[in-house]
């Protein structure tokens, strides 16, 4: 009798042929166990080897295994072939045009409104302003009373103004910001604000929300000429060069004299068009020397301090850089608009 389990060439055989039919990772390693593994039909003639006489077992045993060891050799070359194979399909499969227009990062940039904001930061931080912020829910006295406008003033009505309690108010200026910082202070200073300010108000040159830049001076030998100056420089810093100016006189309750800034139309050039209504000329803010009433109402001696102020909107510089004909554009976030500019 052999010693040599009976179908043993025939399992080879079958073994080799599953193991080529095999035709993912997956199914190799099934077919694997299903000759090799601990259940797998090889193992379980190795295990029979000790039913057989002592003095065959050694002869047996060296024969399956080699079988097995062969089995193990096809298995791992088959296993190579698919690996091969796989790599070949994905690369067929993911092939990368390199000549195809790539998908673009999209960058953006500041918005509009942004860009004039920090430019006038930069320029009063230069010319020696601290920058101060204040709430814009303020108190009634602070929005109106101490700067001089009594309870009959119009711009006190409720056409212009939003009261969210009966003495708080969306604050209609940046002024109080002058307030709260005279208060707590001792002159000299100077001083600007920045910030969003409301008025019930809607055109297509304003808007409910807009925003603000305020600036104010205090000291011993502060003056008009002084103001214009500084003014004629701040149009020059957002405007750039050949940009003009003029003051007209006029009347706000804080200042005294007081005159509206108005910046000469860049869009006609002052021969008149629909943006500056034909005037040539666009109102940019109002200024003027501090109102002695005004500084008392912050405890500073008038007689030994003056001072002077100045408030613009932000949007009109914008508006202007940009051509556009509505404020809505800087605020509707459409991005159609925004990448124009
Ligand atoms: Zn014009």
């Amino acid at each position: 009798m052999s010693v040599v389990p009976p179908h043993l060439e025939a399992l080879e055989a079958e073994a080799r042929h599953a193991v080529a039919e095999a035709s993912s990772a997956q199914a190799l390693a099934e077919v694997r166990a299903g000759f090799l593994g601990r259940k797998g039909s090889v193992s379980a003639l190795l295990r029979g080897i000790g039913r057989l006489d002592p003095s065959e077992r050694g002869a047996a045993g060296a024969e399956i295994n080699r079988v097995k060891q062969r089995i193990e050799e096809c298995v791992a070359a088959r296993r190579t072939e698919l690996k091969s194979g796989e790599q070949a399909r994905a690369l067929s499969e993911h092939r990368i045009d390199v000549s195809l227009p790539g998908a673009g990062g999209g960058r953006g940039h500041l918005h509009p409104l942004t860009r004039v904001r920090r430019e006038i930061e930069d320029f009063l931080w230069s010319r020696g302003f601290s920058l101060e912020e204040g709430p814009e829910v303020e108190t009634e006295y602070n929005n109106f009373e101490a700067l001089n406008m009594p309870a009959h003033h119009p711009a006190r009505d409720t056409q212009d103004t939003f009261f969210v309690a009966s003495d708080r108010v969306l604050r209609t200026h940046t002024s109080p910001v002058q307030i709260r910082a005279m208060t707590e202070r001792e002159p000299p200073f100077a001083i600007a604000a920045l910030g969003r300010v409301y008025r019930h108000d809607l055109s297509p040159r304003h808007s409910p929300m807009f925003q603000q830049v305020e600036g104010f001076v205090v000291g011993r030998e502060t003056s008009f000429a002084e103001l214009k100056g500084l003014l004629f420089s701040l149009a020059e810093h957002v405007m750039g060069d050949g940009v003009e100016i003029r003051f007209r006189s006029s009347f706000f309750p804080f200042t005294e004299p007081s005159a509206e800034l108005d910046l000469r139309c860049l869009l006609c050039a002052g021969d008149g068009c629909v943006t500056c209504s034909s005037t040539g000329w666009i109102e940019w803010g109002g200024c003027g020397m501090i109102h002695p009433k005004v500084l008392a109402n912050c405890g500073i001696d008038s007689r030994e301090w003056q001072g002077f102020a100045f408030g613009m909107g932000l949007e009109r510089v914008a508006m202007l850089r940009h051509n556009l004909d509505h404020i809505r554009l800087l605020y509707d976030g459409d991005v159609r608009v925004l990448e124009q500019l």
